[in-house]
């Protein structure tokens, strides 16, 4: 039986919330995007939620909640959408979004705490020195840095710069351990692969470097086509023109864009597929030769939209992303989604024979990136949901058509990955979480380390089942 009262002693004086309402709260994240993960996590709550302000007061309640065997998930803005920041097994979320503070800005480089927001980054390291950083999560003006480093994978920028886990992208992260005397790590090189999407299992990030790139005003640029197919194409071509810089392309299936994306509605018909660009301003001449050659119309430009509009319309990237199923979810609360890799370079290909396969069932929607030197994509397709074992099938149905499924129906690292244990993750956890009191129930190589990845069993954590069944 968990001694709270002696806890809160222990940590007098940092802000504490054990109102169970505000509390359940600040225990949830986007989980609901998925109908699985909503049945699974509903009833998920933490028993405090503690507030710190600087690394002292993480190494602090880190220290007390190894004395007293408490559970501590480490919780950003809540933005992810696996159940990540989620406390299986109740204890403390430590929340870390007023550890925000700019600390250093060099040519190329930002050192920011883990909480500060990422579009507050960009806001001070564009008038300050005229850089941004890379990529961002579509999420750009709710989530951390260092929630995106633990939860997220890449994104907006992706185009140019691939994934957080290539290396290069996360210069360094400062960690504390979860000990009786908590260490401070600083990781760079190959050692910041120990806590990139580890969901804050084997440590707690506190600050972070990231590289900068130039920054520019980006055009946020629609073109309508009459078939996806035909803006999959125009996607791929533009990301591989080297002289035209983009941030982002997204090509989206009709009738998503007319029927979820409500305040651009008046652009597009519902039969028309589109791809959503950010491209360089200078870029904008080139970009335009292009696209006149192209099957396609510009339907809408943010360089020639009126102010009214651009005070209405939502930014390009939050079109884009996960927020493509935000907005469908807005409208529908009934659809879900998958992300999918199509692995160049028969990407076209099997998107193609992807959209043939499901049609309006599963409508498609690609992210073109860069993946190992290649502009290939990811899909985030929505999914017209009917039952938990169609959903299954047709992950099962990509997966035989060579398009890997990286399942946004789990909330285990492994079960939403690679469906194997990341080794230097695993081993860095024995070392930094002896306990393993940190994020409880996502790391099955952890919880249970003889799990057969290869069987069809889905992994329930028993801390869940608990919960479930209390
Ligand atoms: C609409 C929508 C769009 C999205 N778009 C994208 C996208 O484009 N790309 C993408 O990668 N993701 C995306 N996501 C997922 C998510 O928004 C991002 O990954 C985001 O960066 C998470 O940041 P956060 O501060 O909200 O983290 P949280 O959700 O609070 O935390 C994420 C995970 O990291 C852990 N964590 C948080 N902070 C720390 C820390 N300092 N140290 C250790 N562990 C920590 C948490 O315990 C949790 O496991 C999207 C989600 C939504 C709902």
């Amino acid at each position: 039986m968990t001694d709270y009262a002696a806890l809160k002693a222990d940590l007098e004086g940092l802000p504490i919330e054990d109102n169970p309402a505000i509390v359940k709260q600040k225990s949830r994240d986007f989980f609901w995007y998925s109908p699985v993960l909503k049945r699974q996590l509903d009833e998920v709550t933490a028993d405090l939620v503690v507030t710190v302000r600087t690394e002292a007061d993480v190494i602090r309640v880190l220290k007390a909640c190894y004395a007293h065997d408490v559970p501590v998930t480490t919780r950003g803005a809540g933005t992810g959408n696996y159940g990540q920041a989620m406390p299986l097994s109740g204890g403390v979320v430590l929340n870390l979004a007023e550890m925000r503070k700019i600390k250093r800005i060099a040519s190329g480089s930002i050192v920011a705490e883990a909480g500060a927001i990422i579009a507050d980054i960009d806001t001070v390291t564009r008038q300050q020195t005229g850089q941004e950083l890379r990529m961002h999560p579509s999420t750009y003006r709710t989530a951390t840095i260092g929630g995106f480093i633990a939860g997220g994978s890449g994104g907006v920028g992706s185009i140019n710069w691939g994934g957080l886990r290539d290396l290069g992208n996360v210069i360094r992260a400062r960690v504390v351990t979860m000990e009786a005397e908590p260490r401070i790590l600083d990781l760079s090189g190959d050692d910041v692969h120990k806590v990139i999407h580890a969901y804050g299992t084997n440590g707690i990030i506190t600050e972070v470097e990231m590289p900068l790139a130039a920054s520019y005003d980006w055009v946020d640029v629609i073109v309508g086509f009459d078939s996806f197919m035909d803006a999959v194409h125009f996607g791929n071509e533009i990301g591989n023109q080297d002289g035209i810089l983009t941030k982002e392309i997204a090509p989206i299936a009709a009738p998503v864009p007319h029927d979820y994306f409500l305040r651009h509605k008046k652009y597009l018909r519902k039969d028309q597929s589109v791809c959503v660009f950010m491209v360089a301003p200078f870029a904008m001449s080139a970009f335009e030769v292009l696209a006149g050659r192209s099957v396609g119309d510009i339907v809408y430009r943010s360089d020639k939209a009126t102010e009214e509009d651009l005070k209405s319309l939502p930014p390009a990237y939050e079109l884009a992303w996960n927020h493509t199923t935000l907005r469908g979810l807005r409208v529908d609360p009934t659809i879900t989604y998958l992300q999918v890799l199509y692995p160049y370079p028969d990407h076209i290909e099997r998107v193609g024979k992807m959209e043939s396969l499901f049609g309006d069932e599963v409508p498609g929607h690609l992210e073109f990136v860069r993946f190992d030197g290649n502009i290939t994509c990811f899909g985030l397709p929505i999914v017209r949901f009917s039952t938990e074992d169609r959903l299954e099938e047709i992950m099962r149905l990509h997966e035989e058509h060579g398009c890997p499924i990286f399942n946004p129906h789990r909330y285990t690292l492994e079960e939403g990955g690679m469906k194997q244990t990341d080794q230097v993750q695993l081993d860095f956890k024995r070392d930094a979480d002896p306990k393993g009191l940190l994020n409880p129930g996502k790391m099955i190589g952890w919880e249970d380390p003889n799990f057969d990845f290869q069987s069809p069993a889905i992994y329930l954590f028993p801390g869940l089942q608990e919960q479930n069944q209390g």
